[in-house]
């Protein structure tokens, strides 16, 4: 593809990924945005080559926006809905989607590999942000022989729009599920993830079952343009943030401009694990005062203790903030491995006790306030 147009404009950013970028302030070396005008017209691309990119394969995930000018989306319809697509293709009869692509989106240095994949639903299966598909892998059932495999669920991670901002695809956030001999170390790979293993070895073109979508429980509260949204994900937990987040502020959306306040913390190993933060990092930029954007690397980053620093230390470090926002109604949405959830509960239970307020008493109002969503697996 031909760029045709090519800047670099320095924005001086922390590459300490452990610092919190505090809002309208950045210090530190230098982030050089390179864009380039897609031969379509319709938008720019754009990449972040970042610090964090460095020592990795730049990851060329596209974010179709160059400048804070959002991007148009079409059909508007797919806002007329009162309530969220539900179940439309149940399990006995999938819609047969296409795989458009397969991109890795982690550094050689992360364990494990994650891959976004787009999937063209021909806009037969709409959903809203923070649904889940289901995906019926191909082959038969070994538990059940003659039978389809089971079907495994991932939370969506575009809007509504997708990717390609017309309402027709779908992408998933997927970590290919690998197996290890515990005696040997070795790999075993009749063991390996059916469904991850093959969402992630897909190719263009493929042909892939879709159930659903469901799920109402991470869908984004749109009452209050103005309100603000903590999001904890934990790896490939960062799917439904993204879809929220390109709401927020990629997309032009008549019907939700957003002004209040995104928060996001997302755990991962190390720097060559970080998911899409290519673009947050731009909407760190964007919208300095509307985005706030805090990272634990549990391989590479210490917390005060001297222990990995996990999602629930950075909570930790901005509780008073949190429980003061939390107090304000804000929204605390968490996804990603179940095993997130017991460390980042007795984190909020000691820092309620420290400020004297009952942990209890204060998680029941939040979720009769419907304030707490969560999907883990
Ligand atoms: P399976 O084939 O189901 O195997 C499961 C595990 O068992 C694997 O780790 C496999 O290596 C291991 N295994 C297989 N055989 C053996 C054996 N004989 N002995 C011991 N172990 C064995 N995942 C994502 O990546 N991204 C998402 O966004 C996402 N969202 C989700 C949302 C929801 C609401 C839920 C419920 C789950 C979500 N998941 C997500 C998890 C996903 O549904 C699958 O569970 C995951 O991809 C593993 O499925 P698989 O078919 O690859 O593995």
């Amino acid at each position: 593809m031909a760029y045709s147009a090519l800047s670099q404009v320095p924005v001086a950013v922390s590459i300490n990924t452990d610092s919190f970028l505090p809002r309208s302030q950045f210090k530190g070396s230098n982030v050089f945005f390179i864009d380039k005008l897609r031969t379509s017209g319709l938008s720019l691309d754009f990449k972040i080559a970042n610090a964090r990119s460095k020592g990795r394969s730049v990851i060329c995930m596209s974010v179709q926006q160059a400048s804070k000018s959002k991007v148009a989306i079409s059909p508007l319809s797919l806002e007329d809905a009162k309530e969220p697509p539900l179940h439309l293709y149940k399990n006995k009869e999938p819609y047969t989607g296409t795989i458009v692509s397969v991109e890795r989106l982690v550094g050689p240095k992360a364990p494990g590999e994650t891959c976004h994949i787009v999937i063209d639903h021909g806009g037969n299966v709409p959903y809203w942000e923070g649904q889940s598909y289901g995906i019926i892998p191909p082959g038969e059932n070994p538990k059940k022989p003659g039978n389809p495999h089971n079907v495994r669920l991932y939370s969506i991670a575009s809007t509504r729009y997708g990717d390609s901002f017309d309402g027709k695809t779908a992408s998933l956030c997927v970590r290919r599920a690998v197996y290890y001999d515990p005696e040997t170390g070795k790999e075993d790979p009749s063991k390996n993830g059916v469904c991850s293993n093959f969402l992630c070895d897909s190719k263009p073109g493929d042909k892939v079952q879709i159930t659903g979508p469901s799920g109402k429980i991470m869908l984004l509260p749109e009452d209050n343009p103005n309100g603000t949204h903590i999001m904890i994900g934990t790896g490939t937990g960062i799917a439904p943030f993204r879809g929220y987040l390109r709401r927020m502020f990629m997309e032009n959306v008549p019907t939700f401009k957003f002004g209040g306040l995104a928060w996001l913390f997302l755990g991962v190993a190390n720097s060559d694990s970080l998911l899409y933060d290519d673009e947050f990092s731009k909407y760190l930029v964007d919208y300095p005062d509307n985005f706030r954007y805090d990272i634990a690397l549990s391989r590479e980053q210490k917390n005060r203790n001297g222990g990995k620093m996990y999602v629930q230390d950075k909570i930790e470090e901005y509780s008073d903030e949190i429980f003061k926002l939390l107090d304000d109604g804000a929204h605390i949405y968490f996804c990603g491995l179940k095993g997130m959830m017991p460390g980042i509960q007795d984190t909020l239970k000691r820092v309620a006790e420290k400020r004297g307020e009952s942990w209890e008493e204060k998680l029941s109002q939040l979720k009769k306030n419907k304030q707490w969503h969560v999907e883990v697996y």
